[in-house]
């Protein structure tokens, strides 16, 4: 069986000491591609050393509401840099992760709005789908998503359990990816969000090294956890597991424009 962790962060400190044979364990676990994502300026860079390093990691470039830089200079040369290394190699596969969080910044919406919209055009302008990170913020979320034209269907990342927020994702044909939190005990709607998501728009994956799922739950987590997630929507769908890490294995490929 062969697994794709559409979202993870192998650039994280966490994986600082044994980054190289991690990667290698998960490889040969089964998880034969995923996805190291941007969040800011420094760590697309390091994502794309990665992504260049290892032929089955891709990777993701982008500002997250959380990283936006002080000054309105060094943003502006940040957005501008974004777009060069987005242009620069076909490993990157998204502009991401960008969105809004009400929930650690409150204070700066009408920036995190600005932000999120530039990156939208710098993702409509290279044709790359847009990976998203919503927390706390579903309606302003909705309101962009369902009032913007997109070049490439978007993926939701550890979608928030929200039924408005994921009507309106596949209203605009976007991708919802599922994490760990849909394996929590205390997950009240998990599987509701999952019925209600066709498979064929359903992604996995594991924000590794964090949110890890059951049974690993607040351990460090990596990419070969996302079988839990796998297993999780093949119980809610009632299909076995070799068939979900098929179909989503296929879906992430075609999100992320992978041959
Ligand atoms: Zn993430």
């Amino acid at each position: 069986m062969e697994l794709f962790d559409s979202h993870a962060h192998y650039d994280d400190e966490k994986f600082d000491e044994d980054r190289d044979n991690l990667i290698k364990s998960i490889y040969e676990y089964g998880v034969t591609k995923f996805v190291s994502a941007g969040y800011s300026l420094e760590s697309s860079k390091k994502g794309l050393e990665l992504a260049k390093k290892y032929d089955f990691i891709y990777t993701t470039c982008g500002i997250s509401p959380n990283d936006i830089p002080e000054t309105r200079a060094e943003l502006e040369s940040q957005l501008k840099e974004i777009e060069e290394i987005a242009m620069s190699n076909e490993k990157v596969v998204a502009i991401g992760e960008i969105g809004l969080d009400y929930y650690w910044n409150k204070e700066n919406k009408e920036l995190q709005l600005e932000v999120f919209k530039r990156q939208i055009e710098i993702a409509n302008r290279l044709n790359l789908p847009i990976q998203i990170h919503t927390r706390d913020a579903i309606m302003d979320t909705i309101e962009i998503i369902l009032n913007t034209d997109f070049v490439k269907p978007g993926i939701f990342h550890c979608c928030p359990q929200n039924k408005d927020l994921i009507t309106a994702g596949l209203k605009k044909d976007f991708y919802i990816s599922f994490g760990g939190p849909i394996t929590f005990k205390n997950s009240k709607n998990a599987d509701e969000m999952i019925e209600i998501v066709p498979i064929n728009h359903q992604l996995i994956e594991t924000d590794s090294p964090y949110l890890s799922p059951e049974p690993n739950r607040g351990k460090r987590n990596d990419s070969r956890n996302v079988k839990f997630v796998a297993d999780k929507i093949a119980r809610v769908k009632q299909m076995n597991v070799e068939e979900v890490a098929k179909i989503t294995y296929e879906n992430a490929k075609r999100a992320f424009n992978i041959k």
